[in-house]
């Protein structure tokens, strides 16, 4: 059976990157951008003033000189003066340094009156001057492709002046759910009937990366039923199922994809939760088959599918960065299977991670994915860890906040 590690490496390695097309820059915000982004010019475009103050001739200064001031640069305004021997001219930040000038002197290291400026202090060629080019240089490259645009490179590109982005378009998912036990939301329940929660859990995790999920509704456990609803995903550009996968089931799903003309890359992964998944391709569309259970879905998405569908948006980080924390309490688990265990993640009193079970780790409890913030990775080969061992954690979905 394939390693949790050998599994994604093998979808990580089927999956290309979707077409490239452009969007306007704030539509780009929060996606990842296509290619490398070099500066068509510099930052600062000009010198200029990084303070309020005076413009001077730092060879004409020293502390207690006294200069008569023969203009005024407000930001943005003509560069209609500059700078002779033994003159300032008043300057606003921002504004371009003036001919002549090496140096700004701001109001708090000076006594002004009506016409003239007297120094407070030593003055050096380039004090408080922000240099064209200081920040970035024309031809250097300032966001590297794969890169997400968060307000920070927003930011920059649009300093740059850059109202087009290019980023791979959205990833379109289609969702189905299987199974003849299976009501939709609104229904009144019945007896033996399970809400379909998969298709909705599924679909927002596809939205929270970025991705367009196309609901394809319920399939029951009959092949008429599955040719039709797999054959209208397998038009999407990533197909995900759930459940009808297990080793119990009647191994419909990958029959009736078999049939499709989906080649089955794998099934099963020495996994807990999560193990009967398969992944399959048709061309070069991948095929999702994830567990029903709710919990092991959504595990399984996180572990395997999320990855897959930011490459496809071409992410250039894939895996979320695991980090080390120390176990609250101790744990047992089966040897020879990797556990990915919902971990609440708290910060301890020396101001590092702290994770412990969010609760009972069977699968039919949906509660611990609410109360967990993280996935622990316990390793393969582990069969107990003590309370205070260090286990490798990543946080869960795009959260941030930790528990408390
Ligand atoms: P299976 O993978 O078919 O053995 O299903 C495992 C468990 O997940 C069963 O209890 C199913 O009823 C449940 N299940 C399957 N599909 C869904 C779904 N779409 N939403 C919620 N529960 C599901
Ligand atoms: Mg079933």
């Amino acid at each position: 059976m394939l390693s949790f590690h050998q599994a994604r490496d093998q979808i990580l390695a089927a999956v290309q990157p979707l077409s490239i097309e452009k969007v306007a820059l704030l539509d780009a915000a929060g996606r990842a951008v296509a290619e490398d982004v070099i500066a068509n010019r510099a930052l600062p475009l000009f010198d200029n003033s990084a303070m309020d103050g005076y413009a001077v001739r730092a060879e004409d200064c020293s502390p207690g000189t006294t200069l008569p001031v023969v203009g005024y640069l407000p930001a943005g305004g003509a560069l209609d003066c500059s700078v002779a021997p033994n003159t300032a001219v008043k300057i606003m930040t921002g504004a371009p340094i003036p001919p002549g000038a090496d140096a700004i002197v701001p109001f708090e290291e000076t006594e002004e009156s009506p016409d003239q400026v007297r120094l407070l202090g030593p003055v050096k060629a380039g004090d408080h001057i922000r240099f064209q080019g200081e920040d970035i240089r024309p031809g250097e490259r300032i966001i590297a492709a794969g890169t997400v645009l968060r307000p920070g490179e927003i930011s920059l590109l649009a300093s740059f002046g850059m109202v087009l982005m290019p980023v791979r378009r959205r990833v379109r998912v289609a969702i189905l759910s299987t199974g003849d036990e299976l009501q939709e939301l609104g229904d009144e329940p019945t007896t033996g009937g399970i809400v379909n929660s998969n298709s909705w859990a599924l679909a927002a995790a596809v939205r929270q990366i970025g991705g367009e999920a196309q609901l394809l509704g319920i399939a029951t456990d009959n092949r008429d039923s599955l040719r039709e609803k797999l054959g209208a995903g397998l038009q999407a550009d990533v197909l995900i199922t759930s459940a009808g996968v297990s080793a119990g089931d009647r191994d419909l799903v990958r029959e009736v994809l078999d049939e499709l003309g989906v080649k089955q890359q794998f099934w099963k992964i020495n996994i807990k939760p999560g193990k009967p998944t398969a992944f399959g391709l048709k061309g070069r569309t991948p095929v999702f088959s994830l567990p029903g259970n709710p919990v092991s879905a959504l595990i399984t998405f996180e572990e395997f599918v999320r990855p897959a569908l930011l490459k496809m948006m071409g992410h250039r980080t894939l895996a979320k960065p695991l980090f080390k924390a120390r176990l609250q309490e101790p744990v047992t688990k089966k040897v020879g299977r990797t556990q990915l265990m919902r971990v609440a993640v708290e910060i301890d009193g020396d101001g590092g991670l702290q994770v412990v079970s969010s609760g009972d780790q069977n699968t039919g409890i949906q509660r611990t994915m609410v109360c967990a913030q993280g996935i622990a990775l316990l390793a393969a080969d582990r069969e107990r860890y003590a309370a205070g061992d260090r286990v490798d954690v990543h946080l869960l979905g795009n959260s941030t906040a930790l528990g408390d």
